[in-house]
């Protein structure tokens, strides 16, 4: 079986064909500058890789310049669209509308449709991907997976916010969470790895990236994550401020003289990693600038380290113990100093970290950096979301 796993942005889209007896990608890529001039296809297949450069005015231009590239002579892999079994799309924001994977039908679009509101930069593109794939492939089975739907298993009590309940009913206004699939692929593969039923083991997920949450899953399933209604709640990250108390966004939008709108972009693009340091929102250059002195780099560092390592602790309480941390995602699996920032300091509930181990290249393998006496296994695991969109796509067919 072989499954196309589409990922749309607004004037962006990344695709993978992959085979589902082997899970191999068969081949990857995406366009860029859909609906602006300039519009470009790079595709990666046979170990080469292959550019298209072609305005794209819309999205089905897009999707049809991919299918042409799976299908041809040079770059192709395959003879005809015949052999795509199944679509398998990401979509961000299920709501409360869809808590699992769901074929994509008249009746099924036309619930998606409300939720653009829940993630209006990426539910509407992803609307856009789906429609120009049914366009172009009105038979083919197509399944919509969800960001959000691993945390649908959250209780009331995790997901609730502490307002008028009525408000929460009426509105949705509540924590679903984000990065399901990437929480749902390294917590299956930490099971995997250790050789234990997921079913018997505690683990907090840290995806660590210029996005950043933190999951508590206990057997398997998500009780409670650091996102919120959006991607803004958590811990601090590339841009974007994390939790802060209201009341400060209202004092400094009076103080400033942002409205609501300015006060939200502020907290989304100039705040975080990028606001507190002064340089930059790229990990990278964070760990550079500190290495050279600069006090706001180690001083953004060292705060995102700490609020990891609360949620860490904060887990841990909800989940009754902890057996695995895992570290996934651009930071999680590159950068050594915030994965020893997390867990420094642990060590009393059982957290030892091997330095030694912790500092290496990242070679996309699985990386086991606990101490030999360390209680709890702490690992690096390369995360896979496209992988875990093609087997649910492969699953719900
Ligand atoms: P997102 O998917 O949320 O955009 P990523 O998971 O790609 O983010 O993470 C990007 C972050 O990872 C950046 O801050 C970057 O500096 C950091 N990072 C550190 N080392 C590397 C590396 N070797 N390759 C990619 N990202 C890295």
């Amino acid at each position: 079986m072989k499954i196309l796993v589409i990922n749309a942005g607004s004037s962006s889209l990344k695709y993978q064909l992959i085979n589902m007896e082997t899970e191999e990608v068969i081949a990857k890529g995406g366009c860029e500058r859909i609906g602006i001039d300039g519009g470009k296809l790079t595709h990666k297949a046979h170990g080469e890789t292959f550019v298209v450069e072609q305005d794209l005015p819309d999205h089905t231009a897009a999707i049809s310049l991919v299918l042409n590239e799976l299908v041809d002579k040079k770059a192709g892999v395959i003879q005809s669209m015949d052999e795509i079994d199944a679509v398998g799309h990401r979509v961000v924001a299920s709501g409360e509308t869809f808590t699992e994977t769901t074929l994509v039908t008249d009746e099924t679009m036309k619930e998606l449709e409300p939720l653009s509101e829940l993630a209006p930069l990426h539910n509407p593109a992803a609307i856009l991907g789906i429609n120009a794939c049914r366009a172009i492939m009105p038979n083919k089975k197509m399944a919509m997976v969800f960001d959000t739907s691993f945390h649908a298993t959250m209780p009331p009590y995790a997901y609730l916010y502490g307002i008028d309940y009525d408000d929460y009913k009426k509105y949705k206004v509540r924590k679903y969470g984000f990065h399901g699939t990437s929480h749902k692929y390294v917590s299956q593969a930490a099971a995997e790895y250790l050789k234990k039923d997921i079913k018997d083991l505690k683990i907090v997920t840290c995806h660590l990236g210029n996005g950043s949450s933190i999951s508590a899953v206990k057997g398997g399933k998500c009780i409670d994550t650091s996102m919120g209604f959006t991607p803004l709640a958590g811990v601090p990250m590339g841009t974007r401020s994390g939790d802060i108390d209201v009341a400060a966004v209202e004092f400094l939008c009076n103080k400033k003289g942002m409205t609501f709108a300015e006060g939200m972009n502020y907290l989304n693009k100039k705040s975080g990693m990028l606001g507190v340091s002064g340089v930059s929102s790229d990990f990278r250059d964070l760990c550079a600038a500190a290495d050279g002195g600069n006090e706001r780099a180690q001083l953004a560092l060292d705060m995102f380290a700490y609020d990891c390592k609360k949620y860490v602790g904060a887990y841990m309480a909800a989940l009754g113990g902890l057996d695995v941390i895992v570290f996934t995602a651009g930071v999680g699996e590159n950068t050594p100093s915030v994965r020893e920032g997390v867990c420094d300091g642990l060590e009393a509930f059982g957290v030892k970290l091997d330095k030694a181990k912790n500092v290496y290249k990242n070679d996309g393998a699985i990386h086991d950096l606990s101490a030999a006496d360390s209680k709890v296994r702490i690992l690096v695991i390369p995360t896979n979301e496209e992988l875990v969109i093609a087997r649910e796509t492969a699953a719900l067919l």
